[in-house]
């Protein structure tokens, strides 16, 4: 395999508000490789969006990022820790949207609705090449032709309230890919919209990544889409990671109970007609609440009184690239749950 082209070690951001602290982001590490795609999922309010956010510096205030590193290989090859770069500088502007493209969930409101596609494409362009403003046209109409608009020589002069969600979400990808990145990060980019256009857009996106040899991190709370589009998977729950592995061990011998519920969840085409869809039991707990011990406790099936409660579990080794962070796989007696 190739070298990973991003690397996150042990990432911490929080948001310092009046009523305390919220660990948006409490230890995330992983690796990110060229032509392979990284699903991060876990409820909302786990951390995956802040996560993203991180490494494009662009979360809001009053978060920071307070430790860890972001090592991401640019197109010059050098390595930079994004995360000590400074959030406004001209390094991370150039990486934001030259390195690493990001695809929101909501185009609408990612799209301005005083200008033409047309005009954002050509100006995301012009940022990142020095290209004519004709040139940068032409650029702009072969990017709404790579994201598979119909008619892209008229549709370019549309306004994006003119367009379906799924060509509006086309053109958040031409929009994104428009730096030539070699990072793509992908933030619930199919919720908002029906299944049919869902399954196009998804399409699309391996499509590009194959032909482009790009490396995605996409984002979801869906097993579903994760099932479909990720080689590699992290599972996190109050912004810690609770399992990581290739997809196959994740979905075939999951370790985690957090991950075991969120597999559960899924509905399958082979479940008896009118059978109940299986729920993770509680909700998660207030940002200013935060469990002892394993976050996950006072919802674990699983959970061992007196140690989860108390103690927070270590990420154990359990397989090849295969890792979990619960006292099951710690404690002598271990056993993996039924
Ligand atoms: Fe459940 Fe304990 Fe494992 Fe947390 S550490 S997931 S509470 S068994």
């Amino acid at each position: 395999m190739a070298d990973p082209i991003l690397q996150v070690r042990d990432l911490h951001t929080h948001f310092f508000a009046d009523e305390g602290v919220v660990r948006a982001v409490d230890g995330v590490s992983f690796d990110l490789f060229p032509g392979r795609t990284l699903g991060i999922v876990g409820e909302s309010g786990c951390g995956k969006s802040v996560t993203a956010r991180s490494i494009l510096r662009i979360v809001e205030r009053p978060g920071r990022i307070v430790s860890g590193e972001i090592l991401l290989r640019r197109q010059t090859g050098a390595v930079v820790d994004v995360a000590r770069l400074p959030v406004d500088g001209p390094e991370v502007r150039a990486i934001r949207g030259g390195d690493i493209g990001l695809v929101f969930q909501e185009p609408m409101s990612a799209l301005s609705a005083f200008h033409t596609i047309g005009n954002q494409l050509i100006e995301a362009v012009r940022l990142h090449a020095r290209l004519n403003r004709k040139r940068a046209r032409e650029r702009a109409i072969e990017l709404l032709a790579m994201a598979g608009i119909p008619r892209p020589a008229d549709r370019i002069d549309a306004y994006s309230f003119e367009l379906s969600g799924g060509l509006r979400q086309r053109v958040m990808i031409a929009l994104a890919l428009a730096g030539e990145p070699r990072v793509l990060i992908a933030d619930e980019p199919t919720t908002a919209l029906d299944v049919t256009t869902q399954a196009q857009i998804l399409t699309l996106m391996r499509r590009l990544q194959q032909q482009r040899d790009l490396a995605v991190i996409l984002i979801t709370h869906d097993m579903g889409v994760i099932a479909e589009m990720a080689d590699d998977v992290v599972v996190m729950y109050l912004g810690k990671e609770v399992e990581k592995g290739p997809v196959d061990a994740i979905f075939h011998a999951p370790r985690h109970p957090y991950t075991r519920s969120l597999l559960r969840s899924i509905p399958s085409v082979l479940a008896r007609p009118r059978s109940r869809l299986a729920t993770l039991s509680g909700s998660i707990p207030h940002p200013f609440a935060r469990p002892g011990g394993c976050p996950f406790h006072p919802r674990c099936p699983d959970k061992l009184t007196g140690l989860c409660d108390t103690t927070v579990p270590a990420e154990v080794v359990i397989g090849e690239d295969h890792a979990t962070a619960c006292h099951l796989y710690t404690t002598q007696d271990a056993k993996v749950p039924a």
